[in-house]
């Protein structure tokens, strides 16, 4: 039975509180981005309205205040994911960013002709095409994990990919077309059963799964900020330190240097390495809010609410004739994919929007999975903390509309 006072949490989230073609705003697009609580907004404002400065470099009293508020998001992300090691915690624009930098200096300094690097049918773009250019670059060959009828990897055909040739592997901890929840400590073991370095794209999994990088002993993982209620634009790469520090930079400018001359260079140590240039402070120092607010809930406890909505949704599209849900895995998150006989994603997006009701139609950023199912896209709904059985409710309504809109 759930615990959280849902009524209570969705006036932290101010955005929520308004009508939308007349009618109060269903926002079930969570996957894209979710919405910011107040203490969030809060911390951003508070940091441009009391110690905006840049960091580290400063020995001013606001430049010491924001570099300490910086830091001390640092150590709350280290714990949030377990990291051993502050060090190993690196701030980054976001999911694609973390992934990019990877593919750019591991892969161009450890990966070369012939060598392969396996994903899945499952990735999303940003987990796709890096390994494409890389591959182009360096001559290695990208194998692809497949996925069965219900959305789920297709382990002995994963195990059957790895060989002595497997140098990185690079799987998405949850799908977010899917909500598929993937065995990634199996994925990991097997993978370094073969000597493979493996990344985790945990995008849509930070803000639903426990996560805890040493025990799933990952290499790398990573996510973006403003799926867990944090702001756009940040996210974190998590890597184990001896493979940081032997990868080359990605990134040349101020604050990832010890000396410059004009005749060499040399960097700074971990984490400031991979960060050159001013970041996003006040959307880093806000991170460390949005980890304690979602701490504050308890993430057990929004999983179990969204669980609950996703099995009462599951429940009542399946009754509408025509529906058929896209990915049915054991193991999901509260997301869920659907197509309906006769009816484009897209005029279901738009009819759903003039209810008030926001959805996402279209492929995700993830074609090559569309077009396992043999479609060009699906609409989908996303759960958050804050959302309702009443407005799943307003979904199948809606949806009844479409159907006798457009049928
Ligand atoms: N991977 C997955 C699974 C995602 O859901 C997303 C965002 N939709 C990304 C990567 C990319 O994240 P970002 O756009 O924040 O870089």
């Amino acid at each position: 039975e759930n615990t959280l006072d849902i009524e209570q949490i969705r006036r932290d989230f101010p955005v929520l509180d308004q009508t939308v073609n007349g009618r109060p705003l269903v926002y079930f697009d969570n996957a894209a981005t979710n919405q910011k609580p107040l203490p969030v907004i809060h911390a951003l404002t508070r940091y441009y309205e009391g110690y905006n400065a840049n960091i580290h470099r400063g020995i001013h009293h606001l430049a010491e205040q924001a570099t300490a508020a910086f830091e001390a998001s640092r150590r709350a992300v280290q714990s949030f994911l377990n990291a051993k090691h502050w060090e190993e915690i690196i701030f980054t624009y976001g999911t694609t960013d973390g992934i990019n930098l990877v593919a750019q200096t591991y892969g161009r300094r450890f990966l070369g002709k012939g060598d392969e690097i396996i994903i899945s049918t499952m990735e999303h773009h940003s987990n796709i095409v890096p390994w494409q250019m890389l591959c182009e670059e360096r001559g290695c060959i990208l194998k692809v994990i497949p996925v069965d009828d219900n959305g789920e990897l297709i382990l002995e055909e994963y195990e059957k990919l790895l060989s002595e040739r497997t140098k990185f592997v690079s799987v998405v901890h949850v799908s977010n077309s899917l909500g598929t929840i993937n065995p990634v400590k199996t994925i990991i073991d097997l993978a370094h059963g073969v000597g493979a370095v493996v990344l985790i794209d945990g995008a849509q999994a930070s803000s639903h799964l426990e996560l805890d990088v040493q025990a799933l002993d990952t290499d790398f993982y990573v996510f973006s900020a403003h799926k867990l209620y944090g702001p756009t634009g940040m996210g974190v790469l998590y890597g184990k330190k001896e493979i940081l520090d032997a990868m080359p930079p990605y990134r040349g400018g101020g604050e990832m240097i010890k000396e410059v001359t004009f005749e060499k260079t040399t960097y700074n140590d971990l984490p400031y390495k991979f960060e050159a240039g001013t970041p996003n402070i006040a959307d880093v120092v806000a991170v460390k809010t949005a980890l304690e607010y979602m701490a504050g809930l308890g993430k057990e406890n929004i999983a179990a609410h969204e669980h609950d909505l996703l099995q009462y949704a599951t429940e009542q599209l399946s009754e509408l004739e025509g529906l058929r849900i896209i990915g049915q895995a054991k193991h999901k998150i509260g997301v869920i994919s659907w197509v309906m006989d006769g009816i484009h994603h897209q005029d279901t997006g738009v009819i759903l929007d003039q209810q008030g009701i926001a959805v996402r139609t279209g492929h995700h950023c993830c074609q090559p999975l569309m077009q396992r199912f043999g479609i060009t896209g699906t609409t989908r709904a996303s759960f958050a903390v804050y959302n309702t059985k009443d407005e799943v409710d307003r979904l199948v309504t809606g949806l009844r509309r479409v159907q006798k809109m457009m049928l």
